[in-house]
């Protein structure tokens, strides 16, 4: 068996009843980024503090004394979380060099749990996007592009024919789909880490608003920001998600944590809730496939004796174009720390303050962020500011409102699809711009950044071009746990994360040294 494989809880429980020390467990992962460079999903490789780390794990480990479920268990952060020592580019030529001096809040609670961070991920720039295609370091490629059921199922015939992640934390989700990390850390602002989960076969989740603190993630729009956990199944992403939660001194607008254990209720009755079913989710551009997920799901809690009902959130239509106005105006807004003073890049013109400013912003960001930042200013005009900024306040209330009656009427959690289709192929993708790609693939995620709700996507199955597709929960505020119990039972039922993508012939065909040799055999063998 392929250790790199297992669960957080399989892999843990292996480590400590020594069937594998954390050293070797590191040294695995780091082979493992080293034979799927061709996925791009790593910026940074931290291979030295990881193998440090992993030896003061192996240290406690040995003395009996772990620090918890996570002690030695590797993991990789989305490149636009803050780390201590170690480049952070926001895949931005804007931030190159830059060396935060500290870690964001939810990397130092990892760390002191004992992960082990073996890299910083891809991602598009400054997290705008929807695709890991966008960013300064070039497109990150989906694992499943290599896995041989894609193949079998008329998979890539061109080299330009490979697909994408989804956005815009695709580096995390290939990280883990890939199996050179067991966990990773993304961002979701609109969608970003459920979107690149669902399109790689993982769990992702975005939490309640202020359960997770900001603090050390470069701002997006900080009204919907939250950093999203990807794993391999809603039991491991629960566990992460303990840890994580919390009121922080550094965020203002976090919130204590969640009342009771950390872990999944055993006894969890899925019986009690009631699932909702919104009509207007039905939206232009389902695929087939996708569609035919939702009914079978929805069919198996009817069966499963839950009540299932169609209830409707008539504002869904607005939230794209609402999103795109307070985003950019909190773009406008955020982005203006960039001046080429304090962080990054500086452009050598400096014939003026005003042409420093301006060089090394044209130069430090790619178009997309440019027109973020033009459209925001744009909307803030004093003469524009009530029609646009202040109107899509008013529109996400309405939005926000939306949820409130559905649930205050009896729902416990929604099921949505989370993306439209499968993976798109990159050459396909790229046929559009970068706005009219977010507004397809966010039209399910958002409304919950919209809201501040908890949501969750869990891969149901293969499609018939072998790649995954998954589907949403949408919960209360400050039921991410429920969401999480909700995920297992499905995940028992559906049995998906038992495919857990390997690309086993990818580790026959690179193998090299002999360790590695010695890990694909095994591998192969799983
Ligand atoms: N796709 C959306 C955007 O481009 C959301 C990105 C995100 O969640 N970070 O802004």
């Amino acid at each position: 068996m392929n250790v790199l494989r297992l669960s957080i809880a399989e892999v843990s429980r292996a480590l400590r009843e020594g069937q594998l020390s954390p050293t070797e467990l590191c040294r695995k992962c780091l082979n493992r980024i080293k034979r799927t460079r061709h996925l791009n999903a790593y910026i940074t490789v931290t291979e030295e503090a990881a193998m440090k780390q992993a030896e003061e794990a192996e240290m406690r480990l040995q003395n009996g004394t772990p620090k918890g479920p996570l002690d030695g268990i590797p993991f990789a952060v989305k490149d636009n979380f803050c780390t201590e020592n170690i480049l952070t580019t926001c895949a931005s030529k804007m931030l190159g060099g830059y060396v935060p001096p500290f870690n964001a809040t939810v990397v130092q609670k990892l760390l002191d749990q004992g992960a082990v961070l073996v890299g910083k991920t891809n991602l598009d720039e400054f997290a705008m996007g929807a695709g890991s295609t966008d960013g300064a370091f070039g497109p990150v490629r989906n694992p499943w592009s290599d896995a041989e059921t894609y193949r079998q199922h008329g998979g890539p015939e061109a080299q330009t024919d490979w697909v994408i992640t989804g956005g815009s934390s695709g580096g995390s989700a290939a990280a883990v789909a890939s199996l050179s990390s067991f966990f990773s850390l993304g961002s979701d602002t609109g969608g970003s880490t459920r979107n690149p989960g669902a399109l790689c076969g993982l769990v992702a989740v975005k939490p309640t608003y202020g359960l997770l603190s900001r603090h050390g993630l470069i701002p997006l729009v900080n009204s919907m920001d939250v950093p999203g956990i990807m794993a391999r199944t809603a039991r491991d992403a629960a566990t992460v998600l303990g840890i994580l939660q919390g009121q922080d001194m550094l965020d203002a607008t976090t919130i204590p944590s969640l009342p009771g254990q950390p872990d999944l209720p055993e006894d969890f009755d899925i019986k009690q809730i009631t699932v909702g079913i919104p009509q207007e989710y039905h939206a232009p551009g389902l695929s087939p496939e996708v569609l035919g997920q939702w009914c079978r799901v929805a069919g198996l809690f009817e069966e499963a004796g839950v009540q299932v009902k169609p209830v409707s959130l008539p504002h869904t239509q607005f939230s794209i174009v609402c999103y795109h106005v307070l985003c950019c105006c909190e773009v406008a807004s955020n982005m203006a720390r960039f001046d080429g003073l304090e962080y990054g890049h500086r452009s050598p013109v400096a014939s003026s303050t005003e042409a420093l400013y301006a060089a090394t912003r044209h130069e430090g960001f790619n178009h997309v962020v440019r027109r973020r930042i033009l459209s925001g200013n744009y909307f803030l005009l004093k003469q524009n500011y009530e029609r646009y900024f202040v109107k899509a306040q008013q529109v996400r209330r309405l939005i926000a409102d939306d949820f409130s009656k559905v649930f205050g009427s009896g729902v416990d959690v929604l099921l949505t699809p989370t993306t439209l289709s499968d993976a798109a192929s990159y050459r396909d993708f790229m046929q559009e711009d970068n706005r009219t790609r977010s507004a397809q693939e966010d039209v399910f995620t958002q409304p919950a950044n919209m809201a501040g709700l908890p949501a969750v996507t869990l891969p149901t199955a293969l499609s018939s071009r072998g790649l995954p597709i998954g589907l949403q929960l949408i919960g209360r505020p400050l039921q991410d746990r429920k969401l999480l119990a909700v995920a297992h039972w499905m995940e028992q039922r559906l049995g998906f994360p038992h495919i857990r993508f390997h690309g086993d012939h990818q580790e026959q065909e690179t193998t090299s040294t002999t360790e590695e040799r010695e890990e694909g055999t095994t591998a192969v063998g799983a």
